[in-house]
């Protein structure tokens, strides 16, 4: 009679056991699982197998198969119908580098692909094994060896098993051997250039659908921005520091998201960051390597239109990944950044940064930058300078002729306000807060279409600027 154990996991008999203490667990099943072939034992021929005894009630679980609810035991006994435990069940079998090496043989001597085709996988995108100065496949190695270490069950498939790091890789390497990725063996020069995020996503692996991610093997961060979207994205500047809109497309954003995550850890680290960036119509390029400076929650829209909080983050670009060779100012600019204290809950987008700050972030007043669309022209608008207007507004029109704001908040509880180009863009005017003005609805419609709109326009310029210095020497 096999034993069970007592907590752990163990194979016994080719059913693999998850055993957990039931105060662990909030509803207590018994869930068995025979690994490979035979596919999932029914409860009961588990329950044989395994000489357990008939304490519980059978209960259906739709896809997860079979659970047995136990009333009265102090343990479970689980075993996942999941693809992660089917890999413990599976690869914990092959355990002998021997079976490892006639894989590897075997593959030299029929050549690559038609070692792939036999085993039916595809080419590896992540990870290699090194062996003899040469690489091979990793996955379908194991599957390979697999077949060797067990002629009963014969080579594993593609869809048993993961070809990651708690997968194969770990198989891999805790039998001896070398894996490695394509990050590792030549990582991205700066200035490589490719024709999109798939490409590079074939060149070094990895998901291609986050904005922020670490190619596999390779633990610096990438951080992706491109013209065209889904945010428009400040164009970098090599001389001065530029926001970064944080990962998530709708609803708000979390700093517990994986890109957000790694973006924080590289801040709080000091490490540098791989910023690729795509122009319109143009390819990615590793444009150049930046430091995170800080980060705040700022108001924003989703791609639904819809207003939430996100996350903007502060890079400047620096001369190489070694923070020894980045200024002094930059590692100070790091220590002594102020970011917001994040609760539990979402936090309150604020205007943590002073007047000052955004403004110097928008940097000298200049024309805002033109860009040919299909449609027509459109003009890169800085939401910095946006929101220092705003921030320099208080929620009030900013109009000295204003009659009144309207009484009612916005549905999102903000004053109703517009923020306005006094010069239009269209007509040079720049895109930077000495030019730009808060105005409520109704000074807005005077400003642009009352019959005293160029007069207005004048007094407007002469206030915003007026405004603008007072602000400069109130936050400086
Ligand atoms: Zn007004």
């Amino acid at each position: 009679m096999p034993s069970v154990p007592n907590q752990g996991v163990a194979l016994v008999d080719k059913v693999l056991v998850v055993v957990l203490p039931a105060e662990l667990h909030p509803s207590v099943h018994v869930e068995v699982l025979q690994s490979h072939q035979n596919g999932f034992l029914s409860i009961s021929t588990a329950r044989r197998k395994l000489n357990l005894a008939d304490s519980g009630r059978a209960s259906s679980s739709g896809e997860e198969g079979d659970r047995l609810a136990t009333s009265n035991a102090s343990i479970a006994v689980i075993a996942f119908f999941r693809e992660t435990t089917r890999i413990v069940a599976q690869l914990s079998q092959l355990n002998r580098s021997e079976f490892v090496h006639r894989a590897l043989d075997e593959y030299r001597s029929v050549g690559r692909t038609a070692f792939l085709d036999q085993y039916g996988f595809a080419e590896s995108r992540d990870y290699f094994v090194r062996h003899d100065g040469n690489l091979y496949d990793s996955k379908p190695l194991v599957a390979a060896a697999f077949g060797f270490a067990h002629p009963d069950l014969g080579p594993l498939k593609s869809a048993d098993f993961s070809g990651g790091i708690d997968g194969a890789v770990r198989t891999l390497r805790r039998l001896g051997f070398e894996v490695v990725t394509r990050a590792q063996l030549q990582p991205p020069a700066l200035g490589d250039e490719f024709p999109s995020r798939t490409a590079i996503q074939e060149a070094y692996g990895g998901q291609h659908i986050q904005g922020i991610n670490r190619f596999p093997g390779d633990g610096v961060v990438n951080a992706f921005s491109d013209e065209e979207g889904p945010y428009a994205d400040e164009p970098p500047s090599v001389s001065t520091e530029f926001s970064y809109r944080g990962e998530g497309l709708e609803g708000h954003q979390k700093l517990a998201s994986p890109g957000n995550a790694l973006l924080e850890q590289a801040r709080l680290s000091s490490s540098a960051v791989r910023y690729w960036y795509r122009p319109e119509g143009g390819s990615f390029r590793f444009w150049c390597w930046v430091a995170v400076l800080g980060r705040a929650w700022v108001l924003g829209n989703d791609t639904k239109g819809v207003e939430r909080q996100e996350i903007e983050w502060w890079f400047t670009s620096v001369p190489s990944p070694e923070p020894s060779s980045w200024g002094q100012e930059i590692r100070v600019r790091q220590r002594e950044a102020v970011v917001p204290n994040d609760a539990e809950t979402e936090p309150a987008a604020l205007a943590s940064a002073s007047y000052v700050d955004l403004c110097n972030r928008v940097g000298p007043a200049l024309p805002a930058v033109r860009r040919e669309r299909p449609g027509g022209r459109d003009f890169q608008r800085s939401t910095t300078a946006r929101r220092a207007v705003v921030l320099r507004s208080a929620g009030r029109c900013e109009s000295p002729f204003c009659t009144g704001m309207p009484s009612q908040l916005s549905r999102s509880g903000e004053p109703i306000l517009e923020v306005d180009h006094i010069k239009d863009l269209a007509l040079g005017g720049d895109d930077h807060p000495g030019n730009m003005i808060a105005l409520c609805p109704n000074c807005h419609a005077v400003k642009t279409r009352g019959k005293e709109a160029t007069r207005l326009r004048k007094a407007l310029a002469k206030t915003a600027l007026a405004l603008h210095e007072q602000f400069l020497r109130l936050s400086s």
